[in-house]
């Protein structure tokens, strides 16, 4: 081959692999996986209030999301571009896909064994708190407060590193604002109705010994 052909067959293939990727609509994002049993968070949540929130609940953004993309050019996306290139249209896309995004986060912010944060993790939380103790409170308040559906965040600024907790509505979350997402708690009513009925101030507390503080410091760091 000379230097001429393999250029060209060099161009030809770059358009080839381009084409290929312009034309791949397979589905990237998933379901993550809850991981740990369905029944490793009782007492804090019982087998079947997971199992409804999981299989129900979680599954049906996710199944709509797969849907509302078969055969467009955000299927191929990660999920966290659909997420944020869909917020300003708003709609079912926008918000079948960041529901799978917090809720495929809340699950993994949980852990089965009781933990505590340490380290840098500790020091930025009680920078920013007064106190782990404090963060707790902090927490619990605004997530008992965030009127309606939505989600509770332990957050990160992307630019001074300071932590701050923000509520949001609905299925909106802090993804491409600036601000990266630590950890989150889900207060739609379906996430500790059939467990605590009306009792959010409950759920939350039963929460906050359950945090992975690993997942959360993985985030941080
Ligand atoms: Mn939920």
């Amino acid at each position: 081959m000379n230097r001429r052909d393999f250029i060209t067959s060099a161009g030809a293939m770059a358009i080839g692999m381009t084409m290929m990727q312009h034309n791949d609509t397979t589905i990237r994002f998933e379901q993550t996986p809850l991981p740990y049993r369905s029944d490793a968070l009782v007492p804090f949540l019982s087998e079947k209030q997971v199992l409804t929130h999981y299989e129900k609940h979680h599954a049906a953004y996710f199944h709509t999301l797969q849907g509302l993309v078969t055969g467009k050019p955000e299927a191929a996306q990660p999920l966290e571009e659909i997420v944020i290139g869909s917020r300003t249209q708003g709609g079912p896309l926008f918000n079948n896909a960041a529901q799978l995004w917090n809720h495929n986060f809340f699950w993994r912010g949980l852990s089965p064994h009781d933990g505590i944060p340490r380290g840098e993790l500790l020091a930025a939380i009680r920078n920013a708190f007064g106190s782990f103790e404090g963060f707790g409170k902090q927490f619990q308040e605004a997530a008992l407060k965030q009127f309606g559906s939505g989600w509770g965040w332990l957050v990160k600024d992307a630019s001074s590193g300071r932590l701050s907790i923000e509520t949001t509505s609905n299925a909106e979350n802090p993804l491409g604002t600036g601000k990266i997402p630590l950890l989150t708690v889900d207060v739609w009513e379906h996430s500790y109705y059939i467990d605590y009925l009306n009792r959010r101030a409950d759920y939350l507390e039963a929460m906050l010994p359950k945090i992975n503080w690993d997942f959360v410091a993985a985030q941080f760091s």
